[in-house]
């Protein structure tokens, strides 16, 4: 049958080598590249992928010198020991069929500890420490230490490097007049600002000789004034591929930048038309990033002539199948990155170990194990949300009989209402991935079905899963019996009317969301995402701007409703959410002009609208509907009376998992984890 991705799919050939097919897994810190005693773990994590079938594997960013370091003792390449300690990452990659490049990146101002350096003694505003600006001969020592780090990681047996110079590290720092007010060779006009990075390319290509990938992620767009021009990108793309680049990768924005790059509401493929205008005046393969997760968008990307080859970092965690996926016409087989950043990048700037939320093996490999199983048991899972859906087809795929109920007649519990947020539309593909695991895996699926106690002890399992969610809360406010009064449930399923003035009692994760689901105007259908011209003007970007950093004055709609958002707390509203996507949370509701209000208490609701305290200030908020947003309690009943009741001691073995076991601080990631390790272990 003929492949539905033939420009993904072709070889490229670069002269001295011929990568598989278009797809890069990009550079992603994971934290396993610190420490020597990771490594076996870091192999395993990519090998996984090589056998995948991506076609150029890049790791994350190690660092040239100790001055570029993340912070104290992050992974460098340096000397010779470093470089054999990567040969077991290497030798698997190779083993397995896969290509890999070594990032190197000099972190510059990013640094996070007191020694950090830049182009200028600028501070950033998302780090502590004050860099100190570089001495000429420090920029020129910096040059040669990117050139050794290459021939080092060349010695490890890698088939290039990446040269990172995008998202506002140091060689971005050089090359954008916000960071760089030099006034030596280095600083001052554009050419002089260029003369860093292509005096690196020029090094490590003369270090590695003619047959060594190099890549370099250079910034298509800052988006941050100050930034550099299209003018001046479109000039640095020519001179860096005469110094020697094989392939050019496309990096969008700085991390201080406020514009999202790769959280879920930025609509699909949105930055490819940057990549596109590079492309057109370099003769070198160039490469699309930033959210492309299915197949088909990078087949429009390839098939248009936008770029040569696309970059996927995420997706890569979520499915380390993908490609092969692709190839075999699966890609509804896909377990699709959803763009949270919970369990990657939130951990990554946690420095925690980075995972998937939607794969919890991922930089698990060697840990989260799924055997087959030799003693195939019965198991009951109750409750098909995140967790109850993890459990049930990890536990199948191993070999155990399962049956999955649920009360609804759908499978994805509350995932069904996080889909239906504005931006979040990826959510769905969560639900159809484990749709068709639940298919694939023989799980006995019954919908329409709410199990009662006593139920299941009749059925002969071994094993019953109770995985059957949270209830809302309903806070004792006098007055939340008042017809005014919803909860978010109602809300999301489109169960009741909302008025044009509302107050939302709640600014948790659920709160903020409900908050963009009614200043939003009603769409056609929830599947459909933002068109990626009306996001990019609600941003302020132009792509044909010649203004720095790409920004221009945002036109955002209005909003469609009068929103209050309201918390007991006296912090700051939304401090909770994820640390990489809770500032656009709170943007998007402060440009829809949503009012915030926090250290409130609430007195009562009746037909006047909700009445509260602010302090010792009483306030009257004139709305027509209160939506309860005030967190949830586990359900788990089923679980209480089963292993309360002695009767069942000799029935099967109970298993609490998910929000019906604990609902404070839960979220999808937990959930899916605690299903996954359960089943591993059954
Ligand atoms: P649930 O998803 O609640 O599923 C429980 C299932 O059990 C339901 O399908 C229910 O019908 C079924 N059930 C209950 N009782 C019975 C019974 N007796 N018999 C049969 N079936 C029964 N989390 C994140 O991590 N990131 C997010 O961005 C995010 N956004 C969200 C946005 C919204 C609007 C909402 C509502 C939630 C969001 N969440 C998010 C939270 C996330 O959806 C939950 O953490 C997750 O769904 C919990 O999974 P679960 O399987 O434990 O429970
Ligand atoms: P939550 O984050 O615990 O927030 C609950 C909110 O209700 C808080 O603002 C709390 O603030 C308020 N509240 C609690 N008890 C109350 C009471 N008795 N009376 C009045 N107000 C009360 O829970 P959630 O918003 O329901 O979200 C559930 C889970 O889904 C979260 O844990 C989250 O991880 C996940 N989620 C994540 C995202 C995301 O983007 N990552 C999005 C949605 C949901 P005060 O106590 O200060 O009033
Ligand atoms: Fe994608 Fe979320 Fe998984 Fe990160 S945690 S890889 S963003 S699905």
């Amino acid at each position: 049958m003929a492949t539905p991705y033939p420009n993904l799919l072709a070889p490229l050939d670069l002269g001295f080598t011929t990568l598989a097919n278009r797809v890069v897994m990009g550079s992603m810190h994971t934290g396993l590249e610190d420490r020597l005693w990771h490594r076996k773990k870091l192999a395993a994590y990519f090998a996984e992928r090589a056998r995948g079938g991506v076609g150029l594997i890049i790791t994350g960013g190690f660092n040239p010198n100790r001055s570029g370091w993340f912070y104290p003792f992050s992974g460098s390449m340096i000397n010779m020991a470093d470089a054999l300690s990567h040969r077991i990452v290497t030798r698997e990659v190779h083993k397995a069929g896969g290509k890999i490049c070594m990032q190197l990146l000099h972190a510059g101002r990013y640094s996070y500890h007191p020694l950090s350096r830049s182009a200028s003694a600028i501070k950033s505003p998302i780090n502590p420490f004050k860099p100190k600006a570089m001495s000429t001969k420090e920029v020129e020592r910096t040059v040669k230490d990117f050139a050794r780090a290459a021939k080092l990681a060349k010695r490890a047996g890698y088939d290039g490097v990446e040269l990172m110079g995008s998202e506002g590290y140091l060689i971005n720092q050089f090359t954008a007049p916000r960071t760089n007010q030099r006034t030596d060779k280095y600083g001052g006009s554009s050419e002089n600002r260029r003369r860093f990075p292509v005096e690196i390319v020029e090094a490590v290509r003369k270090a590695c000789g003619k047959d060594f990938i190099v890549v370099f992620r250079m910034s298509m767009m800052d988006l941050v004034p100050g930034g550099s021009t299209r003018e001046e990108i479109l000039a640095l793309a020519p001179e860096l591929e005469k110094a020697g680049v094989t392939i050019l990768n496309s990096g969008i924005g700085w991390h201080e930048a406020r514009v999202p790059t790769i959280v879920t509401s930025v609509p699909r493929a949105a930055f490819a038309d940057l990549t596109a205008n590079v492309k057109d005046v370099v003769s070198i393969p160039v490469i699309a990033s930033n959210r492309i997760n299915m197949p088909d968008v990078a087949e429009g990307i390839l098939a248009s002539g936008k770029a040569d080859m696309v970059s996927m970092a995420r997706p890569m965690l979520a499915d380390a199948h993908w490609v092969n996926k692709a190839a075999a016409n699966q890609a509804d087989e896909i377990n699709t990155c959803i763009a949270c950043n919970q369990a990657c990048l939130d951990h990554t700037f946690k420095l925690q170990r980075a995972t998937c939320l939607v794969n919890p093996q991922a930089c698990f490999e060697t840990e989260l194990v799924y055997l087959k199983t030799r003693k195939p048991r019965k198991v009951a899972v109750v409750g098909a949300g995140p967790a109850g859906m993890s459990c049930a087809t990890i536990a199948a795929e191993r070999g155990h009989d399962v049956t999955l109920f649920d009360a609804d007649d759908r499978i994805g519990g509350q995932f069904n209402m996080a889909a239906r947020i504005p931006g979040k539309e990826e959510f769905w593909e969560t639900i159809r991935y484990f749709g068709k695991r639940i298919e694939k895996t023989g799980v006995k699926l019954v919908l329409g079905r709410r199990i009662e106690h006593g139920e299941l002890e009749k059925e002969g399992f071994d094993d019953v899963v109770i995985a059957t969610g949270v209830l809302p809360r309903k806070p004792p406010i006098d007055g939340v019996n008042h017809p005014k009064v919803v909860s978010y449930v109602d809300v999301l399923r489109g169960e009741v009317e909302v008025g044009n003035r509302v107050a939302l009692i709640g600014a948790g994760g659920i709160g903020f969301d409900v908050g963009e689901f009614l200043v939003h105007a009603k769409r056609a259908s929830y599947k459909d995402a933002q068109s990626t011209e009306s996001w990019l003007r609600e941003w302020g970007v132009d792509f044909s701007s010649d203004a720095p950093g790409g920004l221009e004055k945002p036109d955002v709609e209005p909003p469609v409703r009068e929103v209050y958002l309201l918390q007991r707390k006296t912090t700051s509203l939304g401090k909770d959410l994820g640390k990489t996507s809770g500032w656009v949370h709170r943007a998007v509701l402060q440009k829809k002009g949503v009012k915030m209000m926090k250290g409130c208490s609430y007195e009562k609701i009746d037909d006047q609208g909700l009445h509260i305290l602010q302090g010792d200030e009483p306030v009257l908020l004139e709305v027509d509907t209160v939506v309860l947003c005030a967190g949830q309690e586990s359900r788990k009943e089923l679980y209480e009376l089963a292993t309360a009741d002695k009767a069942t001691a000799k029935g099967p073995s109970y298993h609490l998992i998910g929000g019906a076991e604990l609902a404070a601080e839960l979220d999808a990631k937990r959930a899916i984890r605690q299903g996954a390790e359960l089943a591993a272990g059954l």
